[in-house]
């Protein structure tokens, strides 16, 4: 979220040779859904049918599915965590004066039953059997009829019934902008049993992990709404409402429609419907649709249609950066409560800036390859996702708006120090909902998290970052990488050793700070000593200014990482000292002029060093 294919593809992209180590293994499920959506009441009832592909080599006893919608309940987990952290959502819990004084009250507490969430099952069937479940929270516990032997499959069909919550946080209904439904996380999805176990995470406030499979879904509808969603309208001819073919009579409506999606290879379906939708299709390149919903009112109008070939651009950049996009279609749809990414698609609010609509669109587009396609699990490692993402947006909106800024990221690295710098900092390892501040959540995940790869950009040069991303898309899409793969590719890539960066950027909160201790003279020379103050290691790529208006640069690689960077300024002369091994607190090199011809000294003169104390980082011959 912000703060934001065809068939034959897939079986390519699944039979060719993984980097992934030998035992990993995902499963997978294909889910047939039909379902009725009252309108007036905002109940839904559906038939649910779920092909289950155990590619593990355990036998399973239990399976789990997510109940998203009951956490939007009195007394729920996702209550009782917006009750007590320090700082909760706007959203969730705004600000209200009570006896004078500013407190904020949980939206969820005060829920009304016919405003509340929820998501009930009947009649839970494995091949036929009844299988007895238990609701607990937001999690179905489901005890197999029969165990799912290694590499079989099994089908379950189940009735469900839900109630569309009051719009509070990322699904529901009728949200700020008079959207009627945003249905995200709004069906019984099963958990995912991956290599690393279940993750049946309860839906307290942080984001999801999904199984990958084939989605064909049916929602019928009273006929005035217009639907926009993951997946492809199968009778786009019969529907219209700007899908249908050119030169297509569609034929007059009944009292409702029956919309028919189809979603191959994704882990996720959401949608969202309203009767004032109006609807753009934009051709891209590569025969890539991008689809725009959006309120039907004169200041969003004109906002989204400047977006349109904005964010054309912003996919050329994206699959040019990463990799294809393996969609033939992407749509914007104005809804839920901020921007949030889901397959295919994302649910945004629309009726804002137009500089922050499509801050918000290039985030969300950049998310179809960090969270959808290269699915890693955004609860254990938001930083993959979120972090990722915001260094391609910005990247995207530094080239394209012509911006091209030395330092497009400073605003990440200020926000990270102001962490850093308070004490309050948790690892990036922390699971996204365990950390004591959303802010701290915040920080960790969007700004350090692209800080990982900017200062990637830092250790092993832009060029061999460039070629990660690339690497790292074409052997884990379609899968769920975790941290040590995208340190792997790199390592890959670039033949340094980076592990210690790893353990240390998002294990730890150790921090980084060098300094210019002590420049003197030596005769003709000047003799200067560097030394190392915070606990995290790193290379140092020094500038040195000379009064005579000449410049040049100094590299201390960093002996632990047994890499030499290329030169990042090949016009510069640039030294490359002896290496610098961590457990030494100071280094000594020499420059071979007088300090008097010296200038200044400068410790990563662009920035892309987190380096959390900077006084210490210049020497001026004043
Ligand atoms: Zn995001």
């Amino acid at each position: 979220m912000k703060n934001a294919l065809l068939l034959s593809l897939f079986s390519l992209a699944f039979g060719t040779a993984s980097a992934q180590a030998p035992c990993y293994w995902q499963q997978k499920v294909d889910y047939k859904m039909e379902v009725d959506m009252n309108v007036k009441n905002y109940h839904y009832t559906g038939k649910q049918s779920l092909v289950y592909t155990n590619n593990s080599s355990d036998t399973l006893r239990k399976v789990y599915y997510h109940l998203y919608n009951n956490a939007f309940q009195p007394g729920s987990e996702m209550d009782a965590r917006t009750q007590s952290i320090k700082d909760p959502d706007n959203r969730m819990a705004p600000k209200t004066k009570v006896d004078g004084k500013d407190v904020r009250i949980s939206r969820i507490k005060n829920l009304k039953p016919e405003e509340i969430g929820y998501l009930n099952i009947a009649n839970l069937k494995q091949d036929g059997a009844f299988v007895p479940s238990k609701t607990v929270g937001t999690i179905l516990e489901v005890t197999l009829a029969k165990p799912i032997l290694p590499h079989s499959q099994t089908t379950f069909t189940l009735d469900f019934s839900g109630q569309v919550p009051v719009q509070i946080r990322r699904s529901g209904r009728n949200n700020s902008e008079g959207v009627a439904l945003s249905m995200a996380q709004w069906y019984p999805k099963m958990a995912e049993f991956d290599f690393e176990g279940w993750h049946a995470d309860p839906y307290i406030a942080r984001e999801f992990h999904g199984v990958w499979g084939d989605f064909d879904v049916k929602i019928t509808i009273d006929k005035d709404y217009i639907l926009g969603g993951s997946g492809y309208l199968q009778n786009k001819n019969e529907i219209g409402y700007g899908y249908q073919d050119q030169g297509v009579t569609v034929p007059k409506k009944t009292k409702k429609l029956t919309w028919h999606f189809v979603a191959p290879m994704v882990h996720d379906f959401t949608w969202a419907a309203d009767k004032e939708y109006l609807h753009d299709v934009v051709k891209g390149h590569n025969d890539i649709d991008l689809h725009f919903l959006y309120k039907n009112n004169p200041k969003t109008i004109e906002n989204w249609q400047k977006m349109e070939p904005f964010m054309l651009s912003v996919m050329d950049f994206y699959c040019h950066k990463v990799g294809d996009y393996p969609y033939k279609q992407y749509s914007f749809i104005q809804g839920g409560d901020g921007g949030m990414e889901y397959a295919m698609c994302t649910l945004m609010l629309g009726n804002g800036e137009y500089d922050g609509i499509v801050g918000t669109a290039t985030h969300e587009l950049g998310h179809s390859w960090f969270q959808h396609i290269l699915a890693s699990n955004e609860s254990k490692h938001p930083w993959m996702d979120e972090g990722f993402t915001t260094y391609i947006e910005d990247l995207a909106l530094n080239e394209l708006t012509g911006k091209k800024e030395a330092n497009p990221f400073k605003n990440n690295y200020n926000a990270y120090f102001s962490m850093a710098n308070s004490g309050k900092e948790q690892p990036q390892s922390t699971h996204g909902d365990r950390f004591d501040e959303n802010r701290l959540y915040s920080i960790d995940s969007y700004y350090k998290g692209s800080i990982f790869l900017s200062q990637l950009v830092y250790l092993i040069g832009q060029d061999n970052v460039d070629k990660t991303l690339k690497r790292y898309f074409e052997e884990f899409k379609f899968k769920h990488p975790t941290p040590n793969d995208i340190k792997r590719t790199a390592e890959r890539v670039s033949g340094a050793e980076l592990d210690w960066y790893l353990t240390d950027w998002t294990e730890t909160t150790n921090t980084i700070d060098y300094g210019i201790k002590n420049v003197a003279e030596n005769k003709d020379k000047t003799v200067v000593t560097l030394e190392r103050i915070g606990r995290m290691p790193m290379p140092i790529d020094l500038l040195v200014e000379y009064a005579d208006g000449t410049k040049e640069t100094f590299y201390i690689p960093l002996r632990m990482m047994s890499f030499v960077k290329e030169n990042p300024n090949p016009d510069m002369k640039r030294t490359v000292l002896n290496d610098w091994a961590w457990a030494y607190p100071t280094f000594e090199f020499s420059i071979s002029k007088q300090k008097s011809s010296i200038k200044k000294i400068t410790i990563d003169p662009i920035g892309l060093m987190a380096d959390v104390k900077k006084d210490n980082n210049i020497f001026e011959n004043k």
